[in-house]
């Protein structure tokens, strides 16, 4: 069943032609840079893109494996408001943000991005209730804006059985289906990076940031790749390394000014079973949701949710998450899933900053970003955020640099000129033998 592995991102050296290039390998790198963007994730080639569109060609963007391989690679898959962040007034406005992205990346990458339909099923014993579901799926049609990918709709059990046959019915007695936007994440940041490359920012892969230091000319810093060292100078750092992030702070001396945690999500692929629509699905005894959706001619089914103290390097699927993952499917569907019909498994990190007030998962996904300032040089951190809403965190970043620099150029990246077509890397990547295999 299972077809023969490829090479995974974090170990390719196939990477695609205009991908490959590191610059120990022969690519220049200036001394000097504008800005400097480490980590090549969605924030890192988002910002570098949104540079861009306003004109900075002067603009370096550092990613110590290959584009995307971060967490960016890792997520759901989805680009959506977050049906369940309606749970937590506080997000209504991150809700709303996140569905005005969602309908313009369905319009900028129409390939990449793309409706889905879901099924939300009312529990005959616990989880929601369907009035409460009904006023979600309502807010959430409304808080879109008329920019909907359709309204949502009760459907009787037949037509429900009909798009998801492996829904067990005893243990429903009813069923919503709305509609939400899914992705390639990893084929989503490449088109992003290409993007940035196109309008004239820098992209090197496989170098590694070592360290930042400020000095005389701005923030100093220290790049590897393989044996090779290079430091490079620039007036503006972003740090978008995400869980990453205060490693480099560490090796730095510099005093992160929020405390960040990371927060665990596994994934497993299971062969298709054939289902038309996601399922939106909630865990009766800890009150999670879930997802199991069509995904590349697989089924993905996630996500946990654990606190991860952990090196970022070492973050893999831990079988109790897998075993947690098919005992809450099992609780819905009417196959049956043992482990052995899990072929693959990927787990990524939420990187958030630490609210004191709330529990992890209460931890609100909206995004933080934080400043250090030596004089005019600045250097930025990304706390948290979406895969679904980078374009607004890309442009609240490229607004502050341009405005600390006495730039009024405004983002361009809602325009579809300033996006390329095509991919930047070869088709294997762009399926799903780049993850772990059981
Ligand atoms: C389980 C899970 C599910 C999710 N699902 C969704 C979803 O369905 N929809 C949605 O909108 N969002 C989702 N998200 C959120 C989304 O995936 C993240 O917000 C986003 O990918 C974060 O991107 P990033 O660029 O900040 O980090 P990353 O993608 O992790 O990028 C950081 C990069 O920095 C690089 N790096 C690290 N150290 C160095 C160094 N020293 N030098 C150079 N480079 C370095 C890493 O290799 C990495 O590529 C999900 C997140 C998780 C964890």
């Amino acid at each position: 069943m299972e077809s023969k592995p490829k090479a995974s991102p974090q170990h390719s050296e196939t990477t695609g032609q205009e991908s490959s290039s590191s610059w120990a390998e022969g690519l220049p790198l200036e001394a000097r840079y504008r800005v400097v963007i480490l980590g090549g994730g969605i924030h890192g080639v988002g910002i570098a893109h949104d540079l861009a569109s306003r004109g900075w060609k002067d603009v370096l963007v550092v990613e110590k494996s290959i584009i995307g391989s971060g967490t960016s690679s890792k997520s759901t898959k989805l680009i959506h408001g977050g049906l369940r962040y309606l749970q937590h007034p506080r997000d209504f406005a991150l809700v709303a943000e996140g569905l005005e992205e969602r309908a313009l990346l369905a319009t900028l990458a129409p390939d990449i991005v793309k409706a889905l339909p879901f099924i939300f099923p009312v529990m005959k014993k616990g989880g929601m209730p369907r009035f409460m579901i009904k006023i979600g799926l309502w807010l959430y049609d409304t808080l879109s804006h008329g920019r909907s990918m359709g309204k949502h709709v009760w459907l009787s059990p037949d037509e429900a059985l009909k798009e998801a046959p492996i829904l067990d019915k005893t243990v429903f007695k009813g069923f919503y289906k709305f509609f939400d936007g899914q992705t390639d994440d990893l084929a989503l940041v490449r088109r992003v990076a290409k993007s940035a490359k196109q309008l004239g920012a820098k992209i090197v892969e496989r170098t590694k940031a070592e360290s930042i230091k400020h000095g005389a000319n701005g923030w100093n810093i220290e790049l590897r790749s393989g044996e090779k060292t290079k430091t490079v100078t620039s007036k503006y750092v972003v740090n978008a390394m995400g869980p990453w992030a205060h490693e480099i702070f560490k090796a730095s001396n510099i005093e992160p000014k929020v405390e960040g945690i990371n927060n665990q999500g596994t994934h497993l692929l299971v062969r298709d079973l054939g289902l038309s629509t996601g399922l939106f699905l909630q865990s009766p005894a800890d009150g999670r949701i879930f997802f199991v959706l069509p995904w590349e001619g697989y089924t993905l089914i996630g996500t946990t949710e654990d606190n991860y103290t952990g090196a970022p390097d070492d973050c893999t699927a831990q079988p109790e998450q897998i075993e947690y993952l098919i005992n809450r499917c099992n609780q819905f569907l009417s196959v049956k899933l043992t482990q052995k019909d899990v072929i693959k498994t990927f787990s990524g990190m939420r990187w958030l900053a630490k609210d004191p007030h709330s529990g992890l998962s209460a931890t609100s996904r909206s995004h933080l970003i934080t400043r250090h300032e030596r004089g005019s040089d600045l250097l930025f951190t990304i706390y948290g955020g979406k895969m679904t809403a980078y374009r607004a965190l890309a442009k609240e970043i490229g607004s502050a640099i341009a405005k600390a620099f006495g730039d009024t150029s405004p983002s361009k990246t809602n325009e579809p000129v300033m996006w390329a077509t095509g991919d930047l890397m070869p088709l294997e990547l762009m399926v799903p033998q780049r993850f772990s295999n059981v």
